[in-house]
């Protein structure tokens, strides 16, 4: 299957004709070509987009809240293609693009469609000095918005939903690994009424064409996730350009667990957290500490539990772990569980590739828990973005903080008690974007999403989203 550009809200061939290989993750075969997209589809992505800015700026906010909506309506009905679409894109088993991935893409849709309708500036009255000043939340004109393979299009309209309900038109590009359900979105967009060039999809690779969206002078906003390297080098590239930039990156997160939890919630979730989306979810728990007491019965269950998760092809309505995203990627992955017995690491289960019967070039993996002799060793600071989780035992609640805080990232945290003194501690002190107790990946949009050290700066959701995607101008009027 070929995909195109969206551009101008026609499907058209990348000027270069050049294509990328698609990849299926579940066989290894290559199943369709992308466009490989130069600097000339970003520019001329970017004059669609630019065109359309006037009128989109200026259409009702009820327009826009029906435009969104609908979208949101027609991905619902067609929630089995793009769910089986995105499953053989990425891997990931068809249950949970059909239960996560696209209801989630709809959710975002229809959220931000009806948080525009709601979204207020303030005015201040200057007392004593007869004045009257108000802000205006105007939009920023073209935004870039660049997204990952690991949630493709959950993360995908997670930018664009919010960037076009504020008035911006957008420049977009999903993973080049992932740009499947990206690419079915265009059609939606155009059957439920959304006006040419507003938005824009352009597939490439990060290196050229997400480069060119990031180093176009006239686009003024970057909506990033990604991983930590390629945010530095965002950064750097859009900061002598005064670029507003919102940069969602990687995390090593923490799963803290105590005696006093409810256990076999905590064990239920606690199998999720850690093996999710094959672990391919910057908000997976990959760190996993439990205290002292409990640590032995908590280990012969969860490697139990872990024992039982079943991986198989993407498509049986049984498999719990499908394959992962790509050869390099599994690779990688397969790389730190040697680093990690290298380091005195001691696999409690899994670690071994996976030779699916008929499928024997697809990239799976076994569910991989290693008990790790020190929270300081690679795999217990490095983000290996699998299914592969680390555990180690902690005796009190100050040395566990002072593990779970000696990370460079700072993106969720996951903490099991049901002692409310200690919770009201160390939500306080973990240094996370996202502090979840007794619950994991549990998401009201309204809520201010990101993460702070390496894992990012500003935030999404709710009207965080609506305030990154537009500029704020004072008013002052003397009267
Ligand atoms: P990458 O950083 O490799 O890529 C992310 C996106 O950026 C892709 O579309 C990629 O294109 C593009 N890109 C790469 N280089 C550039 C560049 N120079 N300029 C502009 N765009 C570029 O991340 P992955 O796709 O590998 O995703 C995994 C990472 O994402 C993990 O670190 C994970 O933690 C993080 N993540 C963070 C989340 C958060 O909310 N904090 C949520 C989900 C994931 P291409 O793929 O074509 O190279």
């Amino acid at each position: 299957m070929t995909i195109q550009n969206y551009i101008n809200g026609n499907f058209q061939n990348p000027i270069s004709n050049a294509w990328i290989d698609n990849y299926n993750p579940s066989n290894g075969e290559i199943y369709g070509q992308i466009p490989n997209s130069s600097t000339k589809d970003v520019e001329q992505a970017y004059q669609s987009a630019k065109s359309a800015f006037k009128s989109w700026s200026q259409t009702s906010l009820e327009e826009r809240s029906r435009v969104l909506i609908r979208i949101s309506e027609l991905l619902e009905d067609q929630l089995d293609r793009f769910a089986k679409a995105e499953s053989k894109d990425n891997g990931k088993p068809v249950a949970l693009a059909k239960t996560v991935d696209i209801p989630r893409a709809a959710s975002n849709f229809r959220f931000f469609g009806n948080a525009i309708t709601q979204f207020a500036s303030e005015s201040h009255e200057s007392v004593g000095h007869n004045a009257m000043n108000y802000t205006l939340r105007q939009p920023i004109g073209v935004v870039g918005c660049i997204s990952p393979w690991n949630l493709p299009l959950y993360l995908f309209t997670w930018k664009i939903a919010p960037a076009l309900a504020a008035g911006n038109c957008v420049v977009a590009k999903p993973s080049e690994i992932t740009p499947m359900t990206a690419y079915l979105l265009g059609d939606i967009c155009n059957e439920a009424g959304l006006p040419k060039g507003v938005l824009n999809i352009v597939h490439g690779l990060g290196s050229t064409t997400g480069q060119a969206i990031v180093e176009h002078p006239d686009i003024k906003a970057i909506s990033f996730t990604g991983g930590t390297a390629t945010g530095a080098h965002i950064a750097r590239v859009a900061a002598p350009m005064f670029k507003k930039l919102s940069l969602e990156l990687g995390g090593k997160n923490p799963n803290i667990i105590f005696a006093d939890c409810d256990y076999d919630d905590m064990l239920n979730t606690t199998v999720r957290s850690s093996f999710a989306n094959q672990g391919q979810i910057c908000l997976c728990g990959s760190r996993i500490f439990v205290e002292a007491t409990i640590y032995d019965k908590f280990k012969i269950d969860f490697v139990e539990r872990v024992k039982r998760l079943k991986v198989g092809h993407p498509s049986d309505s049984d498999t719990d772990i499908g394959a992962l995203v790509s050869q390099p990627h599994l690779e990688k992955v397969k790389d730190y569980i040697r680093i990690a017995q290298e380091e005195d690491g001691k696999v409690l289960c899994g670690g071994q590739e996976v030779n699916l019967k008929n499928f024997e070039n697809g990239y799976y993996l076994e569910p991989t828990v290693i008990e790790v002799p020190t929270d300081e060793c690679r795999v217990n600071q490095e983000e290996i973005f699998g299914p592969v989780v680390t555990l180690m035992p902690f005796h009190t609640e100050e040395e566990v903080l002072q593990m779970a805080n000696k990370v460079k990232y700072g993106l969720s945290a996951t903490l099991w008690t049901n002692d409310l003194k200690r919770t009201m501690r160390m939500s306080s002190q973990l240094q996370a974007g996202i502090v979840w107790v007794n619950t994991w990946m549990m998401r009201d949009l309204r809520t201010p999403f990101g993460g702070v050290k390496a894992s990012g700066v500003g935030r999404e959701g709710g009207f965080e989203a609506l305030r990154f995607f537009t500029e704020p101008k004072n008013v002052c009027i003397k009267y």
